[in-house]
């Protein structure tokens, strides 16, 4: 058996991908062509969904031998809105809040010191050849589908969740207002298509949240802006025959635009694909493809819904007992 392995890319699909195989005894290299990982993000809040599984996402993790040694908030209550109404919705452990960035307390960092300690050799600023065997390309998203525009700011404002829809605020997807332990973000997430109106969208967020927030302490704030990319593939494999992990193979939520959790589950089958000789496509076709369709045809009725998605959406888990459950329905 070959027990080395070549990793592109040390983000954190490449990260958890990397412990994986190294506590399972293989020697892995990381080439991360930046000279920090998780340099893409802001110590931004960043939210891991909690209901696309039955397994709750941490236990997840852990069974895959990922230590849970990175700071996170459970979150089980959000606001959200619509044209100024307003609902709170409950769900236990619903998400876990994690920041991303290069600040020692971010999941990027903590993956990456994991595999540090495992003896992982990460190798920075390496702008790799493709001539070397690469066996995961985890180089996360080449186009964007939903982009993102926010500001990530220090504040004196209590903990407060909220999430708002509307077509000014941010077209095709949602606003948000994170705010713990006195680190904010807000951010908005619209269709590529309109990326052009990406400061429009963040203004019109910032005006809708001002009741939640000090607007100078926004001014001190550092913007960021991103994208994600969704796309179901016909092949997990590059052009090189590197398994495609996260993002680089378009695993994504195409409703909400939640990576994280597919980052650490397509890691984990690449890692097992590695380990026991599996195919990763039959891996892929049995254990994501389902849920990511699912998120496909729930973007598909959002989008054909055209403005009326906003208060369709708002009304659907505003008035349901159980919007966690409504979630499961939908994804599983
Ligand atoms: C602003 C923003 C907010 C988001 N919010 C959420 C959220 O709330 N919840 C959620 O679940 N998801 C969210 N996402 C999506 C989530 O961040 C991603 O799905 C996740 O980070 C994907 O992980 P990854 O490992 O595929 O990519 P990344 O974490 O981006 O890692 C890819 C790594 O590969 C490196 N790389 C790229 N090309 C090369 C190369 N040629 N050679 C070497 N290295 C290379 C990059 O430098 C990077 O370090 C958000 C995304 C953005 C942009």
């Amino acid at each position: 058996m070959d027990k080395e392995v070549n990793i592109l890319g040390g983000g954190i699909s490449g990260l958890a991908c990397a412990i994986i195989l190294r506590k399972n005894g293989y020697k892995v290299n990381v080439f991360e062509k930046h000279s920090s990982t998780g340099s893409r993000f802001n110590n931004d809040w960043q939210s891991i969904e909690n209901w696309s599984e039955k397994i709750d996402f941490l236990k997840q993790i852990e069974s895959y031998g990922i230590d849970v040694s990175f700071a996170y908030e459970p979150l089980s209550e959000l606001q959200i809105h619509y044209s100024n109404k307003i609902k709170t919705l409950r769900g236990k452990n619903a998400c876990y809040l994690v920041k991303r960035g290069i600040g020692k307390d971010c999941l990027d960092i903590s993956l990456l010191e994991q595999a540090k300690e495992l003896g992982v050799n990460i190798k920075f600023g390496s702008k790799l050849d493709r001539s070397v065997p690469i066996k995961v390309n985890a180089t996360g998203p080449k186009k964007g589908n939903m982009f993102v525009k926010g500001i990530k700011f220090s504040t004196s404002c209590k903990n407060d969740y909220h999430m708002a829809f509307g077509e000014e605020i941010a077209k095709g997807f949602y606003s948000y207002l994170l705010i713990n332990g006195g680190d904010g973000t807000i951010a908005t997430a619209f269709n590529s298509r309109v990326a052009h109106r990406s400061e429009e969208f963040l203004q019109n967020s910032i005006n809708y949240f001002s009741d939640y927030l000090n607007e100078n302490e926004l001014s001190d704030g550092k913007k960021f802006g991103g994208y994600a990319h969704f796309e179901i593939m016909k092949s997990y494999y590059d052009e090189t025959g590197a398994m495609l992990v996260g993002e680089a193979g378009g695993f994504q939520d195409y409703l909400w635009g939640f990576g994280m959790r597919y980052a650490f589950q397509s890691a984990y089958f690449a890692a097992r694909s590695i380990m026991n000789n599996e195919s990763y496509d039959d891996l892929i076709k049995k254990n994501l493809l389902k849920k990511m369709k699912h998120s496909n045809r729930n973007r598909f009725i959002f989008e054909a819904l055209g403005s009326l998605a906003y208060p369709f959406v708002y009304y659907l888990f505003a008035y349901n007992k159980k919007p966690l459950r409504l979630l499961n329905i939908i994804y599983r």
